[in-house]
């Protein structure tokens, strides 16, 4: 039997099909339609392998003073069920938090998010989009009126220039990455702009390697020439935008010169990339957690928008501002308002029509004000915090300064995490619910340019794990609160009747159509590009804005720059990746990339043992001496619990978005 789903890994979206002998998932192959175009990477065609592992969780487990023990599902759901509501009674509703997931399906996201505030009365709920794209939402909202991705992937292909700026686009969104080599090999040019040479610099007319952490004076100067040798578009400025005389009036302070200082990029190759991505017909801009990821995170964004919008780079095929967003269905989880301070389809809790619409259909009152997020949750445990409700994250291993994590999560009274495997989390956990993996329920994710697309069930839930959303309903029941859904079709029924940007979508039609939001009605199909003709927020809006630097940066205690990311072969914090014998035999072990000149001069060999401390914590791992990473500046991948990056990296936040400063940290290396 074969069953076509779609991609757990990253936001692209991929379709799957899995095949099916004997009620397992024994190969992968990929689906003829969809975003991959008939193709996977390397982690699509092993999708599969960690669904079978015998490290699965297959039995609630109930801690007990000798450790956890095996329960019934009875047992356990009554458990969490009363000591929430005894959380609640006792400190009020915000005394609980919950982190959702950005691969629960959005049936499941939906249905967590309705669970925290209908049920229980907070708005305490969020998950790692907080780590990742908060400051793309925050951001594009304030530029165009809309988070997401303006275009959709193929869209690329019709680019004359494309600039990939923060993203190693090949390692990280594979089946994107080959859609520009596409149109590179085509005749586009390309512009990357990243601290490490990634392998998409191999195709680039010109590339930039910036200092992290100094994107805004990079963008600032890019348009700094631009509008002084007059490529702005002033038709789409005067007509679609405001504030663009404050813009100009900065950005004209930042002349290549001052900005070559800043970045380390040489002044000639900030003049090239400007006059490529001016004098394009349709430029493209993609960014990722290079760009996000940052103190200065939403300016980032903001300066990616501001330079689409001076060239008229919006609103057309083979433009746009395209952050890729990381996990399969970070988008979604987004959109059924796994986050703080919004409603499904970011609808505004204090508009009080959406507030009175969603009290009609939940049957509940529901909190006006805002909730904490996923950073505040884990700085408040023990405090405001009492108890917290994890569904398929890690924070143990994916939020910075692991010491404090770890720290703060001991505080709580009561942790339950619903989980495939015995994740860092979940080992802190009273209870642990064993969920079930992608292969064995129904659903949808919503890839990175907001394609929804299905998730389908191909066998049985092993042992006896559940998907998260029989949990979620078992749960509310017990604490008083109904939900009778027959099943993910029928959520999406209700998601489709509150939330105007998924109205047209349902489970039947996604069985034949190709829709990405907005689609407002069972006759739309759905739109590709967003803000064509007008912004989502009416006038486009530019940003006046100073380039600021990282929170910490390097000095004579910790003199070197760490940034981390992730791997080819490996996702997050490698609770799956890391139980796929494929992906194993590539890499499985943590490394730091250093350059030649700093190797040396600490004498230290390629795969030398090296100790790496900041003022938060110390790992030990291997060094890889390579010219790819610039000088000064060293990359750990964060997948390895062993050599935890985290446990190195700086919780500084920034101020509008919350996300902390992954990007940049200042380090000591030493050779063990
Ligand atoms: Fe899966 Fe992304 Fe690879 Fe496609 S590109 S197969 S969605 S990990």
């Amino acid at each position: 039997m074969i069953i076509t789903t779609t991609c757990i890994y990253c936001g692209v979206g991929c379709q799957l099909d899995l095949h099916v002998r004997d009620g397992k998932i024994v190969s992968v192959t990929p689906g003829k339609s969809g975003p991959g175009e008939g193709k996977l990477c390397i982690k699509g065609w092993s999708a599969h392998e960690f669904i079978h592992h015998p490290d699965r969780l297959t039995k609630p487990l109930i801690r007990e003073a000798s450790g956890l023990r095996e329960a019934t599902w009875d047992e356990a759901l009554d458990l969490v069920a009363s000591r929430l509501t005894e959380t609640r009674n006792t400190h009020g509703p915000d005394a609980i938090g919950f982190f959702s997931s950005a691969k629960a399906t959005n049936e499941e996201n939906y249905m967590f998010q309705k669970l925290a505030r209908a049920a229980l009365g907070t708005n305490n709920v969020d998950h790692c989009a907080r780590l990742c794209h908060a400051s793309t939402v925050t951001g594009l909202v304030a530029a165009f009126g809309s988070g997401a991705m303006t275009n959709s992937q193929e869209d690329v292909e019709q680019s004359d220039v494309i600039f990939v700026i923060g993203s190693n686009t090949s390692e990280q969104h594979p089946l994107i990455s080959r859609r520009i080599i596409k149109a590179a090999n085509a005749g586009a040019k390309l512009i990357v702009a990243d601290p490490r040479e990634i392998p998409l610099c191999e195709y680039a007319t010109a590339y930039l390697q910036h200092r992290p952490g100094t994107d805004v004076a990079l963008l600032n100067a890019m348009m700094n020439v631009i509008i002084t040798e007059g490529l702005n578009d002033q038709k789409f400025i005067d007509e679609r935008t405001e504030g663009f005389e404050a813009l100009k009036e900065t950005v004209l302070t930042y002349t290549p010169e001052k900005a070559s200082e800043i970045t380390g990029v040489p002044e000639e190759k900030i003049v090239e990339a400007a006059r490529l991505y001016g004098k394009a017909a349709s430029a493209s801009t993609f960014f990722s957690m290079g760009i996000t990821q940052h103190t200065t995170g939403v300016d980032n964004v903001k300066s990616c928008a501001n330079l689409a919008m001076l060239t008229g780079n919006i609103g057309r095929p083979g433009t746009g501002v395209n952050p890729l967003r990381g996990q399969n269905n970070v988008q979604g989880a987004c959109d059924m308002a796994a986050l703080p301070n919004y409603l499904p389809g970011y609808q505004n809790p204090e508009d009080p029509s959406t507030s009175a619409k969603f009290r009609e259909v939940w049957g509940a009152e529901l909190p006006t004000h805002k909730g904490l997020t996923l950073t505040e949750t884990i700085n408040q445990c023990g405090d405001a915090v009492k108890a917290l409700v994890v569904m398929g994250e890690n924070p143990m291993l994916s939020d910075p300064d692991l010491n404090h994590v770890e720290e703060q999560l001991k505080k709580l009274e009561f942790l339950v995490v619903s989980e495939l495997f015995m994740s860092e989390t979940a080992a802190l956990a009273d209870v642990v619910l064993p969920a079930c993996s992608f292969a064995e329920k129904d659903g949808t994710y919503t890839a990175t340019d907001r394609r929804v697309q299905l998730v389908r069930k191909a066998i049985e839930p092993i042992g006896d794990s559940r998907p998260d959303w029989w949990i979620i309903q078992e749960l509310s029941r017990r604490m008083g609160y109904e939900m009778n859904y027959s099943g993910p079709s029928a959520i999406m029924d209700e998601i489709a009747a509150i939330t105007p940007i998924y109205s047209g979508v349902s489970h039947t039609r996604l069985e034949t159509d190709d829709l990405r939001w907005p689609c407002r009605s069972p006759d739309h199909p759905g739109t590709r590009i967003l803000h064509q003709g007008s912004f989502s927020r009416g006038k486009g809006r530019f940003h006046a804005l100073e380039y600021k630097p990282p929170a910490e940066t390097p000095d004579d205690e910790y003199p070197y720059t760490l940034t981390t990311g992730r791997l080819l072969f490996h996702w997050h914090t490698g609770t799956l990746t890391r139980r796929s014998e494929t992906l194993t035999n590539q890499v499985n072990e943590a490394y730091m990339e250093i350059n030649p000149v700093d190797a040396e001069q600490l004498a230290i060999g390629d795969q030398d043992m090296v100790r790496v401390s900041s003022r938060r914590g110390e790992i030990g791992l291997k060094a890889m001496v390579t010219p790819r990473i610039k000088p000064g500046t060293v990359f750990i991948p964060f997948h390895f619990a062993e050599a935890a990056a985290n446990r190195l990296t700086n919780n500084a936040l920034d101020p509008d978005a919350k996300i902390p400063e992954y990007k940049v940290c200042a380090v000591k290396i030493e050779k063990s």
